[in-house]
């Protein structure tokens, strides 16, 4: 039996990004005994990397905006695939969440008359972002630590110890999820630090440790996006719902190498940045999809006209959704029409005047100066597509937050499948983590309270854990004469294995070499071996995380050769239309053997959805929606 520190607490959230907070802050708030577990600092989220906005149909900049309205763009922008219900709840909460934020002393960019001010965005009708300058992450995180802070001083009044109901663990790291049964029953963690282990046992556990960035070469995400609460949930028998979508952000850095990847806002683009390419021809106007056709510009002028008026001008095709801006890049640089760096040209310098960069776009201007010497002001960006943002993820009740099949085990925030279709339009995140981050925190709260007897924390499980975790300083031995392999080769050779075979634009034949691949590297990664010891070993917790990454990456390439077309961040050269009698199908991973998850084969089954609620589809003209939908759901 494995002796480990144990702590009981009535809802576990695994994750101090945005979703985890604002889960945390609503589950205390409802009386539950909350501990926060963040595998970096506290305070070192992904969201605090944020930089465009929250969308909020507030209509402080154009009163015509309304729930409707944002509830249709997210529709489109998703190409129908939306869980509806959380759209739906997503568009009619999210003003609340910003002015919530407000209440708790966030300090957003204003209107010239005090309200607070919302800049456009990629498919989004109206100016819709509420935002603080392209820091708005690091505000939003501010505001909920400082919140979490307060909750914590009330604590030290009434119990005198400000932990009593709230509790943060940073640099601490989940890598089981326990189950009672059917039920979960808490989590296995370690200590990054000391490499000490210990376990949270709670009848409720959300998973809020947003995406899987780090499966692929060229990414804007950070070190800590390796798919964990994906592949926790999978472990523990909760399935994740249309992995194949994973958005390829249209502008990031290509210049130079040691930073390609990193994004570069689309506020550039909202505030009038222009696409070029080699050529010097904005050529966005050459691939505006049937679609989109009638919502926005056919000629510059008018996309010009736009920026000043737009109640008589339709938006320039530089605010297509992500996924149009991407592939129509890729393919320019394809043509022979790229940088000189791979990429093509993002200008906003002949847009604005350089004071209005500077203040409007403050950390691109020190982005570019510091990492490639450009100065924006003066001169255009270089840019190319890069891995963001996964729209696909753990299967959840729409309402409640709460995963399928396994009672206790929530989910919100990237982690989260549905919400966002098979594409994402920016700004919909930080809304959606306020959003459904506090659904989870709620349900969560209430189902620990009415969960009756405790679930039981299992010791076999917690052996298991633990042996499974120091399996890397043994491999050695588990190879029996075989070599042992370094962690840092097999996640390098994964990130070109997902870039090359199940990237941007995907062909059946390259995604199944991808599969055999994945095969090859999660045999090697069972040998992956470590030196020294428990105490801050990266290397031992980048073994760990393999097996994540492999799990994660298997549930992508599998679904993405099921799914025959293409369809918002899906691209097949040999499928390249959008299938209507694909809109109600979802695909579904699961481990094909319960017993034998750490295999991790997946296998896929494909579910039809709910249909779309009649008052929602009443929200779109009738020729709009015989693009989108298959014939079986029109006859409906
Ligand atoms: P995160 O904020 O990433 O938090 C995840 C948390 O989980 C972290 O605390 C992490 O340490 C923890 N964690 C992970 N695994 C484990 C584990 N095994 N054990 C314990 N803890 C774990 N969206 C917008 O809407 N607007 C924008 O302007 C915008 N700009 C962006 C700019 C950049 C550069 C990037 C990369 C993304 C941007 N996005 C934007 C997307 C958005 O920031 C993210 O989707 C969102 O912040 C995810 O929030 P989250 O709470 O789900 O996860």
């Amino acid at each position: 039996m494995t002796e480990l520190e144990r702590q009981q607490w009535d809802v576990v959230v695994v994750g101090a990004g945005g979703a985890g907070l604002r889960a945390a802050i609503e589950a205390r708030e409802r009386g539950a005994r909350t501990a926060v577990i963040c595998k970096s600092l506290f305070g070192k989220a992904h969201t605090v990397m944020a930089e465009g906005g929250i969308a909020a149909s507030m209509g402080n900049v154009n009163s015509g905006d309304n729930w409707q309205v944002h509830f249709r763009d997210t529709m489109r922008g998703g190409k129908f695939l939306n869980q509806w219900r959380m759209a739906e709840l997503h568009a009619k909460e999210a003003p609340d969440r910003v002015w919530e934020l407000e209440t708790w002393g966030a300090l957003f960019d204003r209107t010239p008359e005090g309200k607070i001010s919302q800049r456009n965005f990629g498919g989004h009708e109206y100016p819709r972002l509420a935002h603080v300058g392209d820091r708005t992450g690091l505000e939003l995180i501010r505001t909920l630590q400082q919140k979490i802070v307060s909750l914590q001083q009330e604590d030290e009044r009434e119990f005198g110890d400000h932990e009593a109901r709230l509790k943060v663990f940073q640099e601490c790291t989940v890598t089981r999820v326990l189950k009672d049964g059917d039920r979960v029953s808490g989590t296995f963690c370690y200590e990054r630090e000391t490499g000490r282990f210990f376990v949270l046992e709670a009848p409720a556990v959300v998973l809020a440790t947003g995406g899987i960035g780090k499966s692929f070469k060229v990414t804007s995400n950070s070190w800590e996006y390796t798919g964990d609460g994906h592949a926790l949930a999978l472990l523990a028998g909760a399935p994740l719902l249309n992995m194949e979508f994973v958005q390829f952000h249209p502008t990031g850095m290509v210049w130079p190498p040691s930073v390609k990847g990193i994004l570069v806002t689309e506020s550039v683009r909202g505030d009038g940045g222009v696409l070029r390419n080699s050529e010097g021809k904005r050529f966005m106007f050459d691939y505006v999809p049937d679609v989109f056709k009638e919502k926005y510009a056919q000629s510059e002028e008018e996309g010009d006209r736009w920026y000043e008026d737009p109640d008589h001008n339709r938006r320039p095709p530089e605010l297509l959704p992500r996924d149009e801006v991407a592939r129509a890049i890729n393919s320019e640089v394809k043509a022979g029409r790229g940088s000189p760096h791979g990429g093509v040209f993002l200008d906003v310098s002949t847009r604005m005047p350089a004071e209005r960069i500077r203040r409007r776009l403050p950390s691109m201007y020190h982005q570019f100066k510091e990492l490639a010497d450009v100065d924006i002001t003066a001169e255009a960006m270089e840019v190319g597509p890069t891995c963001h943002y996964v729209m696909g993820g753990i299967a959840v009740d729409s309402d409640t937050a709460a995963a399928l099949d396994v009672p206790g085990l929530f989910a919100a925030g990237e982690v989260a499948g549905g919400m966002h279709g098979s594409n994402r339009l920016g700004g919909n995140s930080l809304s959606d983590l306020l959003v459904f981050g506090r659904r989870a925190g709620l349900h969560a709260a209430g189902y620990a309270a009415s969960a009756g007897t405790l679930p039981v924390v299992d010791e076999a499980q917690i052996d298991a854990a633990a042996a499974e975790a120091l399996r890397p300083f043994s491999a050695e031995d588990l190879a029996e004469g075989a070599p042992t392999e370094n962690p840092y080769t097999l996640h390098q050779e994964l990130q070109q294995t997902m870039n090359d075979l199940v990237g941007i634009i995907r062909r059946a034949p390259e995604m199944e070499r991808a599969l055999e691949k994945l095969a090859g590297l999660r045999e090697r990664a069972e040998r992956a071996g470590v030196e020294g010891h428990r105490q801050f070993n990266p290397g031992w917790h980048l073994s760990l995380d393999l097996r994540n990454m492999l799990l994660v990456s298997e549930c992508i390439a599998r679904a993405a050769l099921e799914r025959t077309e293409s369809r918002g961040g899906h691209t097949r050269e040999d499928c390249p239309v959008m299938e209507r009698s694909w809109r109600p199908v979802n695909l579904l991973c699961r481990p094909v053997d319960e017993q034998d998850t750490a295999s991790g084969r997946i296998d896929l089954v494909r579910k039809v959805t709910e249909p779309i609620r009649p008052d929602l589809l009443s929200l779109f003209e009738k020729e709009e929606l015989v693009k989108y939908l298959a014939d079986e759901e029109l006859e409906e």
